[in-house]
């Protein structure tokens, strides 16, 4: 059986998804994780500098290929694969500050295309059994692009999304059923927060740190994944 997890960052599906990608790996499934917006900007300036300053990270480094590199340690954590696509990630898009992410896609970012575009031949190559993706909880725009885009090139797979952490903690407010839930055991808890812990660049800035990171994981139970609507 084969897994394909779509993950808008570099971080997102291990954040949310860690436990169940990890019980699937040792239960012999064939796991991937697709992440959309990995792609470089050799000199970032203004707000997509910032982003990546005020997580200590001087203007000479590469943030991206760093980014991917702790993916690829998260990856092997996990068990699974890793596919890194060339999207640019809203700050390199003409979303000029933090609260331009949480808002209204702009009216000329059709990257939604690209991402669908290649998604289809992502999904062509791979044949998944079970596709997993973002359910939106804090509403990034990076997220939502990635679920119209899971929307346009899954249409004839079996979905479910992932409650987007740690956005989850903030806002729970999932009216529907779950429709798979993940219990976590001591193992697959380990394995993902080796996973989370892999992101070293993300965790001051999401949790305030590694060990608040590995404390609050240690209190998850579970990990709940629903149906996408239709619309
Ligand atoms: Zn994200």
């Amino acid at each position: 059986m084969k897994l394909l997890a779509i993950s808008p960052h570099l971080d997102d599906a291990a954040f949310s998804a860690g436990g169940l990608l990890a019980s699937r790996v040792d239960q012999g499934w064939d796991v991937t994780v697709a992440t959309c917006f990995t792609g470089n900007v050799a000199q970032p300036t203004g707000f997509a500098l910032a982003c990546q300053l005020d997580k200590g990270l001087g203007a000479e480094i590469d943030y991206m290929a760093l980014r991917r590199d702790e993916d690829l340690v998260a990856c092997q954590a996990l068990g699974t694969r890793a596919i890194h696509l060339p999207f640019l990630e809203a700050p390199h898009r003409g979303y000029t500050s933090a609260k331009m992410l949480f808002a209204e896609r702009l009216p000329d970012d059709r990257i939604v295309d690209k991402v669908s575009m290649a998604l289809g031949e992502v999904l062509a190559a791979e044949r998944p059994n079970l596709v997993l993706g973002p359910l939106c909880l804090g509403n990034h725009v990076d997220h939502h692009v990635v679920l119209d885009a899971i929307r346009r090139s899954c249409a004839d797979h079996a979905v479910l999304l992932w409650e987007d952490w740690p956005y989850a903690d903030r806002e729970n407010r999932v009216a529907a059923m779950p429709a798979v839930i993940e219990h976590l055991t001591p193992e697959t808890r380990v394995r993902r927060i080796a996973a989370c812990a892999a992101y070293g660049s993300q965790l001051g800035f999401q949790f305030g740190g590694f060990k608040a990171m590995a404390d609050r994981t240690e209190q998850i139970a579970e990990e709940r994944f629903y149906e996408m609507s239709k619309d």
